[in-house]
């Protein structure tokens, strides 16, 4: 009767799994999360127009290229204020091209080309980029690779944009550059249900209340994200409260009719200085961040 009842058990939980009532999340990586931090430093700052950003952008390019169903690359030249020329590049990791319904996760990989942060040591220098650029990078790489070990059966789409750092954005030149040219050159397939921009999301004391136009712009989606968060044990770190309102790369997918939100940890004092390095993040923070995202593709895939 005990081998009976345990075949049954067995069969009524693998039932389940099929229904995905079950299904527990992927597994995400936070350690390897970590070392794809410590690669992109290794290329140094990653600032348009340098050979350090051209490296970084076809590194990324081929590690896309071993993980998703299909790479669709944007490459184009952008003109600054200043009259450079800047090549620029989005790479966009596609999972399951024929779902019909897709979400979409991005993130910025470029830096900031000088460190003039109002906690700045050196206005001058380049910014690392570690947690700014770097961390959500980490967590894309990170879901990429747990997609790759089991295929999603919603649509996933991982977008890194360029360019996002490069300007002022006060004048509203030279920034946000790569998340406008996907607004206005979209990939082929429906429209994301929602996108979640993951930007300084690394830091070891890691703390995401709810971002302004966020709230205004997706309000349904950060609820969905939030809840998700709280439900996994995640709710000291998904704080409900109200955080600042942030110009960033979720803004241009908003004004596109994508409900776009943006995960940021702003309270970080290293922000666009030179000491935005390693040592200011950790593993467990990007764990954090990355198993969110995996429950997202998880309830995602229920939807379906
Ligand atoms: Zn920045």
């Amino acid at each position: 009767m005990g081998s009976l009842k345990s075949v049954l058990s067995i069969a009524a939980s693998l039932l389940l799994a099929c229904q995905g009532e079950q299904a527990p999340p992927r597994p995400f990586d936070g350690a390897q999360a970590f070392s794809y931090v410590e690669s992109q430093l290794a290329f140094g700052p990653r600032i348009p127009g340098t050979p350090e950003h051209q490296a970084a952008g076809h590194w990324l390019d081929s590690l896309m290229r071993q993980r998703a169903d299909a790479v669709v690359l944007q490459d184009w030249l952008h003109v600054s204020r200043e009259g450079d020329s800047l090549p620029m590049r989005n790479v966009l990791g596609r999972f399951n091209l024929d779902a019909p319904t897709r979400i979409l996760f991005l993130a910025h990989w470029d830096t900031r080309p000088k460190a003039d942060g109002p906690k700045s040591s050196d206005p001058n220098a380049p910014v690392p980029g570690a947690n700014d650029g770097g961390s959500g990078v980490a967590v894309l790489l990170g879901i990429a690779d747990a997609l790759r070990a089991l295929p999603p059966s919603t649509g996933v789409d991982l977008l890194l944009v360029d360019g996002e750092d490069y300007g002022i954005f006060a004048e509203k030149d030279d920034v946000l550059i790569g998340s406008k040219y996907f607004a206005d050159h979209p990939p082929d397939g429906p429209t994301p249900r929602y996108a979640i921009l993951f930007d300084l999301v690394g830091d070891l004391n890691q703390r995401f209340p709810k971002e302004g136009n966020s709230l205004i712009g997706a309000p349904d989606v950060v609820k969905e994200v939030w809840d998700a968060a709280r439900q996994i044990g995640y709710g000291h770190v998904f704080v409900n409260a109200t955080g600042q309102a942030i110009i960033d790369d979720h803004v241009p997918l908003q004004q596109a009719g994508i409900p776009a939100i943006n995960i940021i940890d702003f309270d970080y004092q290293y922000w666009h200085t030179p000491e935005d390095t390693i040592d200011k993040i950790s593993a467990a923070s990007l764990q954090a961040v990355g198993e969110v995202a995996l429950e997202m593709v998880r309830l995602e895939e229920r939807r379906n």
